[in-house]
């Protein structure tokens, strides 16, 4: 089994990547503790209710709630499936978690790409961003415009901002990114896991630049 984390600030992109690896090579469980978490506060559980001010804010949930949603998650994945994770870990508890996890399953992380993004980059991205209420699909409103404008290109959905893609949530997500995230990338750094990307050139040659190192792999 093959896993994946990909890391990296607030619209470096790392959803964007994950859909387009799941379409390449197919197989990939995509496991985004931000998409489950918008799930749960969604569907008004538990969780939700104790995860939704923090997303508001645009502060992390604490490790304790995203532990169990993570838990809950891996016990009933498929044993035998390739990982995707986007969006976690994101403190060194839950990257010690995620360890730990594997290794009670004789698995291990295969890559870290971290995807380097300049802050106006992130920036642009992040306040131009609409995401389909149906399927989740990502569109910009100058990158990457619908075809009719508030409507999903893919299944037809209705396009919404979300709500911590505004100025001000933006900022305090790329400080607590700086905070408490960043430190990620020494560690993987250090246990030779870390593929260094520059996530500011075409959507293609990056995946072609991870597909190569996917491929090294495995060859
Ligand atoms: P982005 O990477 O663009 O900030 P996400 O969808 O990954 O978007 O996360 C949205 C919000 O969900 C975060 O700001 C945070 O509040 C919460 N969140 C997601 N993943 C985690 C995590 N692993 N640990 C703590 N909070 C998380
Ligand atoms: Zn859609």
């Amino acid at each position: 089994m093959k896993v994946v984390v990909l890391l990296g600030p607030p619209g470096s992109g790392k959803g964007t990547v994950a859909e387009r690896l799941r379409g390449d090579r197919g197989g990939y469980v995509h496991f985004a503790t931000g998409d489950m978490l918008r799930e749960e506060v969604a569907h008004g559980t538990e969780v939700g209710r104790e995860a939704e001010d923090y997303m508001k804010r645009g502060e992390l949930v604490p490790d304790e709630v995203i532990i169990r949603i993570v838990e809950k998650r891996l016990e009933t994945g498929d044993q035998e499936a390739a990982y995707l994770f986007d969006g976690f870990p994101r403190t060194l508890a839950q990257a010690d978690l995620l360890d730990e996890s594997l290794a009670g399953r004789g698995s291990k992380i295969d890559f870290v790409f971290f995807l380097a993004t300049p802050r106006e980059v992130i920036l642009q991205r992040l306040t131009g961003r609409r995401v389909c209420k149906d399927c989740g699909a990502s569109f910009h409103v100058i990158n990457i415009p619908p075809k009719v404008e508030g409507v999903c290109d893919a299944c037809g959905g209705e396009l919404y901002q979300r709500k911590d893609d505004n100025e001000e949530t933006i900022a305090n997500r790329l400080d607590v990114y700086n905070r408490q995230t960043e430190s990620l990338i020494s560690r993987y750094e250090e246990k030779g896991l870390l593929v260094s990307l520059d996530s500011d050139q075409g959507v293609d040659s990056l995946m072609a630049e991870i597909e190569a190192k996917l491929q090294s792999a495995s060859a």
